[in-house]
C-alpha cells in the first residue's frame, strides 16, 4: 500500500522546525529559498529585507551568490525594488524586452549579474510582508527565459509569507535577546555605579578626616579642601547625567518646543567647551553652513546634542588631534556631524553605541571616564523630534557621529538622512 505523504517529510516541516528551534534567522530563510528554486524551478533565489531608513534592499540570503554583498536601493530600477514598492508580485518572462508591457515604471538592473557573473533571463519578484507591510522581497531568478509560468506567483507568494513569519519570528527572539542584554547591562551598570560613587566618597571621607589633623597647616588643609571640592564634583556630574538621561527617557520638555538655530547653537556650545578642548590638547573647528534650515525642537534640551558629541569628539581624540563640528542643511533636514581624528570604534560595536550602559572597549580599556548614557540621550532627543542619529568610524583613526533633524516647517514630509552610506544608523 503506498505510504500516505507525511507532513513531517515535507520541507515544510523542517522549515517549521527550523524556525522555531534557532534564532538565528539566516539558517532558515536559506530553507525557504532553497525551497522556493525547487517550488518554481528557478536556478537562484534571493531574500532581501527592506531597511526603510537607508531606503535599500540587502540581499540575506543569495542562493547562487553566497559571499557577495548584495544590497540596492529602493527604487523602481530594479524587478526587486519593484515588487517593494509597487507591494505586488511581479513575473518578467525576459528581462531583454521591452518592459514597460508589464509596468512603464519597470525596469531591470543588470548591475547584480555583472557582479555575480550570471545571466538573468526570467524573473519573478513578490514582496515579503509582516502584517501587512512589506519588509522584503523574495526573488526567483532562472537563466532561461519565460521559465516561469503564471501559477509560480502563487507558489512563491505562499514561501514569501513563510519568510515574512520567519523575519517576525526571529525579530521577537532578537527583542528578548535585547532585553535581556538591557538587563544584563543595567545590572553591570549598577554595581558599576555604586563604585565609582562609593570610591569618591571614600577619598572625600578620608581627606576630610586628615584635613581635621592638619589644623596647623593652612596650605595643607587649602589642598585637601580642593581635592574635596574636585572629587564631589565628579560624584555630582555622574548624577546629573543620571538624570538628563532619565528627564529625557520620560520624554519631559525641559525648555520651551520652539524653531532652533543649530548652527548657532553648535557655535555657542564649541565656544563654551574651549577650555576643555585646550585642556585635551585638541582642535576644535566649525563648519556652518549659515542656510542650514532650523528645526523644531525643545530648546531646553538642544544644546546637550552638542555637548554629548563635541565632549566625547574631546574625550576620545588624543592631544594634537582634531574635532570638527559640522551642521549644513541636508536632505530636507539638518544634519550635525562632530568628526574627530580621534581612537574610533571597533567595528563590532558601533551599533551597540547608542544602547543604554554600554561603552566601546577600546575607550574602556584606556581608562575613559564616562557613563555610557549620553549617545542614549542624544538618541532619544533625536527620536524625538523624528530625527535620526548614526556612526561611522575606522578604528585608531577617528569617528563621525551624526544627528540628523527635520527641517521646518514641522509638517515638511520627512526626508531620508543622507550621508549615511556604509554607516551604522543606530
Ligand atoms: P560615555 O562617553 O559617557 O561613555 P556616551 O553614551 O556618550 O557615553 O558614549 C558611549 C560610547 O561611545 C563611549 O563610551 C565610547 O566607547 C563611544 N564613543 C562616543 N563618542 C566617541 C568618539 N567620538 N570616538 C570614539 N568613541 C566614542
Amino acid at each position: 500500500m503506498e505510504r500516505r505523504a507525511s507532513f513531517r517529510d515535507s520541507p515544510w516541516y523542517s522549515i517549521l522546525e527550523s524556525l522555531l528551534g534557532q534564532v538565528d534567522r539566516e539558517p532558515t530563510l536559506r530553507a525557504v529559498a532553497e525551497l522556493a528554486c525547487r517550488e518554481v524551478q528557478a536556478d537562484r533565489a534571493t531574500v532581501f529585507v527592506l531597511d526603510p531608513a537607508r531606503r535599500t534592499l540587502s540581499g540575506i540570503v543569495a542562493l547562487g551568490a553566497e559571499g557577495y554583498p548584495l544590497e540596492i536601493p529602493l527604487d523602481f530600477d530594479s524587478v526587486a525594488g519593484f515588487a517593494a514598492l509597487a507591494d505586488r508580485s511581479v513575473r518578467v518572462d525576459d528581462v531583454g524586452a521591452d518592459l514597460a508591457c508589464i509596468d512603464p515604471r519597470l525596469r531591470f538592473n543588470g548591475r547584480i549579474d555583472e557582479r555575480v557573473g550570471y545571466e538573468t533571463r526570467a524573473v519573478l519578484a513578490t514582496p515579503i510582508r509582516e502584517r501587512g507591510s512589506v519588509i522584503g522581497v523574495m526573488e526567483a531568478l532562472s537563466g532561461t527565459p519565460a521559465r516561469f509560468a503564471p501559477g509560480d506567483a502563487d507558489r512563491l507568494e505562499d514561501l514569501a509569507a513563510v519568510a515574512g513569519l520567519v523575519l517576525h519570528v526571529s525579530g521577537l527572539y532578537q527583542d528578548i535577546k535585547d532585553l535581556r542584554e538591557v538587563e544584563r547591562r543595567k545590572s553591570d551598570f549598577i554595581d558599576l555605579l555604586a563604585h565609582e560613587i562609593k570610591e569618591p566618597i571614600a577619598a572625600v571621607h578620608m581627606l576630610a578626616d586628615y584635613a581635621n589633623t592638619v589644623e596647623n597647616d593652612p596650605a595643607e588643609r587649602k589642598r585637601l579642601l580642593e581635592r574635596i571640592v574636585l572629587r564631589t564634583q565628579q560624584v555630582t556630574s555622574l548624577v546629573n547625567e543620571l538624570l538628563e538621561v532619565s528627564r529625557v527617557k520620560r520624554g519631559l520638555v525641559l525648555g520651551e518646543v520652539r524653531p532652533v538655530d543649530l548652527g548657532a547653537l553648535g557655535a555657542a556650545t564649541v565656544r563654551s567647551m574651549e577650555d576643555m578642548a585646550e585642556r585635551r590638547g585638541v582642535k576644535v573647528t566649525l563648519d556652518l553652513d549659515p542656510d542650514a534650515p532650523k528645526a523644531r525642537l525643545d530648546d531646553g534640551l538642544a544644546p546637550y546634542l552638542f555637548t554629548n558629541l563635541v565632549s566625547n569628539a574631546l574625550k576620545y581624540t588624543d592631544g594634537g588631534g582634531t574635532a570638527r563640528l559640522r551642521v549644513h542643511g541636508d536632505g530636507g533636514g539638518v544634519m550635525i556631524e562632530a568628526i574627530d581624528t580621534g581612537i574610533g570604534v571597533p567595528p563590532g560595536e558601533l551599533r551597540r553605541l547608542f544602547t543604554e550602559f554600554y561603552r566601546a572597549t577600546n575607550a574602556r580599556s584606556r581608562g575613559v571616564d564616562g557613563t555610557g548614557l549620553g549617545l542614549v540621550a542624544v538618541k532619544e532627543i533625536a527620536e524625538r523630534f523624528g530625527g535620526r542619529v548614526g556612526v561611522d568610524s575606522a578604528l585608531g583613526k577617528g569617528s563621525r557621529f551624526w544627528v540628523w533633524l527635520p527641517a521646518l516647517p514641522s509638517e515638511h514630509e520627512p526626508g531620508i538622512p543622507p550621508g549615511a552610506d556604509g554607516a551604522a544608523e543606530a
